[in-house]
């Protein structure tokens, strides 16, 4: 089987949850060095060792201290991350959900999975890996598609799912089958309608976490979702992450049960109730109040509540946050980063400036609230302090 490069270092990043914003970026500095070192294959143990070595001889030969923090960041990353890749290797021999055959695999799944919460998808749903949309979709930007009904009379475009080929990712793909599959339910009834809006928290929310939860782990599962929907201030996903925080106050009062019945209520029914949502109110749906699932609400709210996208900052700074405890001088902590003075005092006052969780005394740390953030939860990706590779 052939995985590229860069669908491995997408794996290896979502699988181990690494405290960087931007997964993309991340992954093809991987997949660079990688290549520099002939390791082909990271998700062997070998090859991500490899990589690790390579990084951490590079941040020795390097003078810029944001460069060294970043390699040596990325080679204590894939030394962590090692270990998640084995333990999913040995649970699930490999899949990577990459190849044509495991999503359509995973497609059926989804329906089967969504079917067990009361939605049913006809069983011709079509579902289409495809180099081009078709017309006059073949120009527009997406990673997937789901025409309805209506489209098919419009534009002649047969109804269903299509991915496009060279947007697939590991697990993210996955994540995208299970939330297009909600759309194909409203888009039976009222196809004359837009999607987007609280339909799409509603197939973040019962799509791409709760389905995809059924069927994949749930760190994975939160792992993709942090990356796509708790990234850089961009408009898109910031908006789908408002409609997933709609969709999650519908589901804290009304269960599953109130989610299901919208998306079988149809377009119209979704519109009402967002309505009811942007006038400040609940929904009042015709599902008895529930007493929602527990363990499930409390996990998802953590992700839609509690994860953070603002704390923010550099490799260097990332390094220096870890590092900056109460008490310490500016030289203390410069010896233990390793880290001229001057660079560990701008990084400390950016820090301080940026997001207030750190006051400064002359050259001493008074207070630090980074022990909270700065600490790695395993394979947990949103609630750590995270880096940004960029300048931003
Ligand atoms: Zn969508």
């Amino acid at each position: 089987m052939h995985i590229d490069l860069d669908e491995q270092a997408y794996a290896l990043a979502i699988l181990s949850g690494p405290p960087v914003y931007d997964v993309g970026e991340w992954t093809k500095q991987i997949a660079a060095l990688a290549q520099e070192v002939e390791a082909h294959d990271l998700l062997e143990t070998g090859g991500t060792a490899k990589v690790a070595r390579h990084a951490r001889e590079r941040a020795k030969a390097t003078t810029d201290p944001r460069e060294t923090s970043r390699l040596r960041l990325l080679s204590e990353w894939l030394d962590a991350a090692s270990g998640a890749v084995t333990d999913w290797q040995a649970q699930s021999n490999r899949a990577l959900l990459c190849r044509e055959e495991e999503l359509i695999e995973f497609f059926q799944l989804s329906r089967a999975a969504l079917a067990d919460y009361g939605i049913e998808t006809p069983d011709k749903t079509h579902f289409e890996v495809t180099d081009q949309f078709p017309k006059p979709f073949d120009r527009e930007n997406w990673s997937a598609f789901c025409p309805d009904p209506e489209d098919e009379k419009r534009f002649g475009i047969r109804a269903g799912i299509y991915l496009r080929r060279d947007r697939i990712r590991p697990f993210q793909t996955a994540c995208l089958v299970a939330h297009e599959l909600i759309h194909v339910v409203p888009g039976l009834k009222d196809g004359d309608l837009l999607a987007m809006g609280l339909e799409e928290g509603l197939a973040d929310l019962l799509g791409s976490l709760l389905v995809a939860r059924r069927l994949l782990p749930a760190n994975v599962v939160d792992n993709v979702f942090t990356y796509s929907r708790l990234g850089p201030p961009r408009a898109l996903p910031a908006s789908y992450l408002q409609h997933a925080r709609q969709a999650f106050v519908v589901y804290s009062q009304y269960g599953t049960s109130g989610l299901v019945a919208l998306v079988n209520g149809g377009r119209r029914a979704i519109h009402a109730a967002e309505r009811a949502l942007v006038h400040g109110e609940v929904p009042v749906l015709d599902v008895p109040l529930a007493s929602p699932e527990r363990r499930e609400l409390g996990s998802i709210a953590r992700l839609l509540q509690s994860g953070l996208n603002h704390l923010v900052v550099s490799p260097l700074e990332y390094r220096v946050a870890r590092e900056a405890t109460a008490g310490l001088s500016v030289q203390d902590v410069s010896r233990k980063v390793d880290v001229e003075e001057e660079d560990v005092s701008t990084a400390l006052s950016a820090l301080s400036d940026r997001t207030m969780m750190i006051v400064l005394n002359d050259e001493t740390i008074e207070f630090s609230n980074f022990d909270v953030y700065g600490e790695s939860y395993p394979r947990a990706a949103s609630t750590t302090l995270r880096v940004s590779l960029g300048e931003g």
